[in-house]
């Protein structure tokens, strides 16, 4: 492209809050004011997305493996032989 401005390498990096918070803040300002920029976070909106997502996913499947499966289970197995005690077959 002809229009490719400098701060276009920093649109991936800001997108996945990779900058520090005074990077992020001039580049806010920057591409608010740059139709370059503003093309290239359009163009790597998708894949951003797609990872903050996934990055999502493995924090929640972690928070449940570490706490609450395995109470919950614990909790169902005694319940379940408690009901099997007050209720033979
Ligand atoms: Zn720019």
């Amino acid at each position: 492209m002809t229009d490719a401005c400098p701060h276009n390498i920093e649109a991936g990096s800001y997108l996945l809050h990779m900058l520090s918070q005074e990077e992020s803040d001039e580049f806010r300002l920057h591409h608010q004011h740059c139709l370059s920029c503003q093309r290239e976070i359009i163009a790597l909106l998708p894949g951003a997305l797609f990872l903050e997502e996934l990055r999502a996913d493995i924090l929640a499947a972690e928070q449940r493996l570490c706490t609450e499966r395995p109470v919950l289970s614990t909790v169902a197995a005694r319940e379940l032989s408690a009901l099997q005690r007050v209720h033979p077959r």
